[in-house]
């Protein structure tokens, strides 16, 4: 009798963690890490200048070209950034300007969970099930509603290791233009499944 195997079939993504963007640090003061402050302050930035919120202006000009959107419903726009920091990097956007993830209605969050679901579907055709962070970015919860700051989910599957360049300095190589990761996503057809008991 030999040794029992790993059963290949039982073979899953690992489980969902969680990388909460707020984390509580000792002395109950929240901390945040520091890619969400500097998107922060430079939404801030933008907004002293220009007097609009970056992330609608963002939606408004992809919108218009076209090229880097993914997919789009009644209340979310799925696009890929203009400068990714990793391949197929994707991020959804309500389309109506909303400081905090918590604020939104109870209709958003399903068209919210449709448009994750159609992404997910076609990065998995696409990409072959890669394994992936998904991370909310909303206003810290002392400043839920205000003008700056546009929530936002961000995709960002692991299909390159992030080398030692990237971790020192910031600075991101991506070999793949979005462009190009838009496209494969957006043309991508995936199948809704069909409900259990209808033919
Ligand atoms: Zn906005
Ligand atoms: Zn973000």
């Amino acid at each position: 009798m030999g040794f029992p195997r790993p059963d290949p079939r039982s073979q899953k993504r690992p489980p969902l963690q969680v990388h909460p963007d707020l984390q509580e640090s000792r002395g109950s003061r929240w901390i945040l890490p520091i890619y969400v402050v500097e998107e922060l302050q430079g939404a801030k930035q933008y907004y002293i200048y220009k007097e609009r919120c970056v992330f609608c202006d963002i939606i408004r000009q992809e919108a218009d070209s076209g090229i880097r959107v993914v997919a789009e419903n009644e209340d979310f726009m799925t696009l890929a950034p203009y400068a990714p920091r990793f391949p197929f990097e994707t991020w959804i956007l309500p389309k109506r300007h909303e400081s905090a993830f918590e604020n939104s209605s109870s209709h958003m969050f399903e068209n919210l969970a449709k448009a994750l679901k159609l992404l997910l579907m076609k990065a998995d055709r696409v990409l072959d099930n890669p394994p992936y962070n998904l991370v909310i970015h909303s206003s810290p919860v002392q400043d839920p509603n205000n003008e700056h700051y546009h929530w936002h989910i961000e995709f960002m599957p692991k299909l390159t290791k992030t080398a030692g360049f990237e971790w020192g300095t910031g600075f991101y190589i991506n070999p793949t233009p979005p462009e190009e990761a838009a496209k494969f996503l957006r043309e991508a057809g995936v199948e809704e499944p069909v409900p259990a008991g209808v033919r």
